[in-house]
């Protein structure tokens, strides 16, 4: 399934035979403590497309593998975050990731980040809306739907309660003006990148491994 298996180049062609890939990947299986197959397979997949050069690849990848090392060279040790600890005095104000990237997953902050520099150097407007979100946030989001489409089952197709939004996990993000959403949706799976949702052209997750196709978008948020 998706683009995993052209990554591996191992899964199987029948869709209903999920690599183990396609299983690491879906269920975001931690790798060793701190690090998961998701965050290996971002960056992975950002090297092959092209972004080794850029200078948040290098970043994202210290990140990503310092917790191994950590475990590796000092086992027991707190899996601290590597970057806070890592970064000299005078680099601390340094802010690595696009506005409105604060709470989000680091494959997404990231992903979002070098699509944000690309479109901005393309002359293309492109911000982030809504990202993060309590579950306070959430819920009164949650509560407005409800008495705006009537029921839950209505408000669902628009907005989902705390538990289950991916805005509350930090994997999802709304994106504007239209015109930045429709450069993202076309070219976003260079970063993993994709729209998921047909009637909120809005909104993205990471939902591929960089450089491989989206998955087909769902027609809402209601159909899990
Ligand atoms: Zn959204």
């Amino acid at each position: 399934m998706r683009g995993v298996d052209r990554w591996h180049a191992t899964g199987s062609l029948d869709p209903r035979r999920k690599s183990a890939a396609d299983v690491a990947w879906e269920s975001d299986t931690t790798v060793v403590p701190g690090v998961t197959f998701r965050r290996v397979a971002t960056i992975v997949g950002m090297l092959r497309s092209g972004e080794r050069s850029h200078p948040r690849v290098a970043a994202a990848l210290l990140t990503a593998i310092a917790p191994a090392l950590l475990a590796v060279l000092a086992p027991g040790a707190p899996l601290t975050t590597p970057m806070a600890t890592a970064a000299p005095e005078d680099q601390r104000e340094v802010q690595p990731f696009a506005p409105g990237t604060d709470g989000l997953s680091a494959p997404l902050a990231l992903a979002y980040t070098l699509a944000e520099d690309t479109a901005h150097s393309e002359g293309v407007p492109l911000r982030i809306n809504s990202g993060y979100r309590t579950h306070a946030e959430q819920q009164a989001l949650w509560e407005d739907g409800i008495a705006t489409y009537g029921s839950p089952e209505a408000a669902r197709r628009w907005v989902l309660p705390p538990e289950e939004s991916t805005h509350v996990a930090g994997k999802a993000i709304d994106v504007g003006p239209q015109e930045g959403a429709s450069w993202l949706e076309a070219r976003g799976s260079r970063w993993g990148l994709c729209r998921t949702y047909l009637n909120e052209w809005w909104h993205f997750e990471v939902a591929t491994v960089p450089g491989t196709k989206c998955p087909a978008p769902r027609p809402d948020a209601s159909e899990r």
